[in-house]
């Protein structure tokens, strides 16, 4: 990451919206927020794939399913936060399950990034798909959009929910079902 060009653009910013740069408070700002990107958007760059690491062979053939995965992204439109939560299902083939923090790590590589929220659940599950060839995929995000509730239609509260589903997911609707249960289960 370019860090140098990251200080000229905030300081240009805070010119910009009509601040003062060299005032007290906002002197080390351009420096912090270098420092912030290279956190918040770590994913960029990073390889996905790599999160999932060896593989378990299991006989396990029934629903995995993680869900209420925090994550934090930044919205590629206004360059403002979206934030929430994300849920995770797989119908494992041939045993073929990974460990359940690589899905977390998964979804973050995929979050810490300039997204939108459609493209980041259908590359989480393009994702699943890819690294565990799995029967069936199934994932939920849903998000608050501060570019949504801080200015705009300013809909505090508001929470946008995308899905993506593939394989046996789509095909069977009492499969699909049987994990709709599961995630909406609050206990
Ligand atoms: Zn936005």
């Amino acid at each position: 990451m370019d860090k140098e060009k990251i200080k000229q653009a905030v300081r240009l910013l805070i010119e910009g919206i009509g601040d003062d740069p060299a005032r007290p408070g906002l002197r080390r700002t351009p420096e912090r927020v270098a420092a912030m990107c290279e956190e918040i958007y770590a994913g960029i760059g990073a390889d996905p794939a790599k999160v999932f690491g060896e593989l378990h062979r299991e006989v396990h053939d029934e629903i995995v399913l993680v869900k209420d995965i925090p994550f934090y992204s930044m919205c590629e439109h206004h360059l403002l936060p979206f934030l929430g939560k994300a849920h995770v299902a797989y119908l494992p083939d041939a045993g073929r399950i990974c460990g359940l923090s690589k899905i977390a790590r998964c979804v973050e590589a995929h979050a810490q990034r300039l997204q939108l929220q459609e493209r980041l659940t259908a590359e989480i599950a393009d994702s699943v798909v890819k690294a565990l060839k799995p029967r069936g995929v199934l994932v939920i995000v849903e998000a608050e959009h501060l570019c949504m509730t801080m200015r705009g239609i300013k809909a505090p509260g508001s929470r946008t929910v995308t899905s993506v589903v593939r394989g046996l997911f789509r095909e069977n609707p009492a499969t699909r079902a049987e994990v709709m249960a599961l995630i909406q289960r609050t206990a």
